[in-house]
């Protein structure tokens, strides 16, 4: 029988934990406890351990989290704040609800993460912060980042939203910056059963401020020191993120035995292939991406035989229509169109069988050997 490979599933996550999140369910039920609980509570101590910051602050999604810190950090109006042209829009939306001008930095096209050679010509007076999206699971080069930053006095957040476990030189994403902010959409690395997020930070007001922003602007119940909004993790989502955690780096570890294989078996010259782990870069792939010139012939093809694909991201934030005040057009980014018009991941998630990985790998080989592009 022909198997067939979806993008990406829960079940063989989801099957071997079913146990004891029901009792996590039931824990929470029994408590009565249902918005910034206990289990928030413990969770947030267990994550900030686990990234090797003092404080997490659940909130309630990723686009929050980096809303958030960047309303805590004072960033508003009339300020800039630079981003890597190829990062999910979320990162861009977060800028935009804080009122400031998100401004975009190609990336590099080795690694897809922010080039930092193309940063400083960036910077103006206005620029308050630089977003360092980890994106599909490594993180872009922080010492040089710190160092801009530093140099230039502007702050740091790291969009960890794909990079749950993922080091560099040795310390957590999340650990890299003044602050970072965490997705817990059910598809990244550490998901919930629904929405969810968390920054990480070792500053004890920035987390006191974020804290009171998601709730509300209170610091204490019916007392508002800021115009708030509401924005926490739920006890559930936290209770269900605990059992998760527990799991998270063997979860990693199945994903990098995938893509090893991926890396060493897949040598079709036509197909360019994602870094790999270094000394310095520990990925998690929380997509494992490849390139290609005939990535839509090569999309189609997979599909074909039964294997599901993703484009992380067709479109770069300058040509979606709700950018379009940012006065970009195709061409002003090339980097970041050039990844647009060629990327593909293919299927990677914990659970995936041999022949699963074997089926991909040989048809990814064999894809442009018999006409098909
Ligand atoms: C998923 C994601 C977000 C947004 O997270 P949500 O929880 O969906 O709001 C932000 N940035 C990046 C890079 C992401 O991948």
């Amino acid at each position: 029988m022909e198997t067939s490979v979806p993008f990406a599933t829960f079940e063989p996550m989801h099957n071997e934990i079913r146990t004891e999140l029901d009792i996590a369910y039931k824990r929470v039920m029994d408590n009565g406890q249902f918005i910034r609980g206990t289990e928030c509570r413990l969770f947030e101590e267990e994550f900030a351990r686990y990234i090797g910051t003092k404080y997490c602050v659940g909130v309630a999604s990723g686009l929050d989290a980096i809303y958030l810190l960047l309303k805590a950090l004072g960033i508003g109006t009339g300020d800039e704040v630079i981003i890597p042209s190829n990062t999910f829009i979320a990162t861009a939306l977060a800028v935009s609800y804080a009122g400031a001008l998100p401004v975009l930095a190609e990336p590099s096209i080795e690694t897809y993460n922010i080039d930092a050679d193309q940063i400083e010509r960036k910077i103006t007076k206005r620029t308050k912060a630089i977003i360092a999206v980890q994106l599909q699971g490594r993180t872009a080069d922080m010492d040089r980042l710190n160092k801009i930053a530093a140099n230039y006095g502007i702050k740091i957040i790291e969009d960890a939203a794909q990079a749950h476990g993922a080091k560099y030189k040795g310390k957590k994403a999340g650990s890299l910056s003044d602050a970072a902010a965490f997705s817990f959409y059910p598809g990244k690395n550490l998901g919930a059963l629904g929405d969810g997020g968390c920054i990480t930070t070792n500053d004890k007001k920035l987390a006191d401020m974020v804290c009171a922003l998601g709730n509300y602007g209170s610091d204490y119940k019916y007392h508002h020191i800021y115009k708030g909004v509401n924005s926490r993790l739920d006890e559930l989502q936290a209770a269900f993120l605990r059992v998760k955690l527990k799991s998270l780096d063997r979860w990693n570890a199945f994903r990098q035995e995938v893509a090893k294989r991926y890396l060493s078996e897949i040598t079709n010259p036509i197909i360019k292939l994602p870094l790999s782990s270094t000394e310095i870069y520990e990925h998690v792939y929380h997509v494992f991406a490849v390139r290609c010139e005939y990535r839509d012939e090569l999309e189609q093809y997979l599909s074909h035989h039964g294997i599901g694909t993703v484009k992380h991201y067709p479109i770069p934030i300058h040509m979606q229509n709700s950018y379009r005040d940012l006065a970009l057009s195709e061409g002003d980014l090339p980097i970041a169109e050039e990844i647009s018009r060629t990327i593909l991941s293919i299927p990677l998630y914990y659970g995936m069988t041999d022949s699963q990985v074997k089926k991909v790998i040989d048809l990814v080989n064999a894809f442009g050997t018999k006409g098909e592009k």
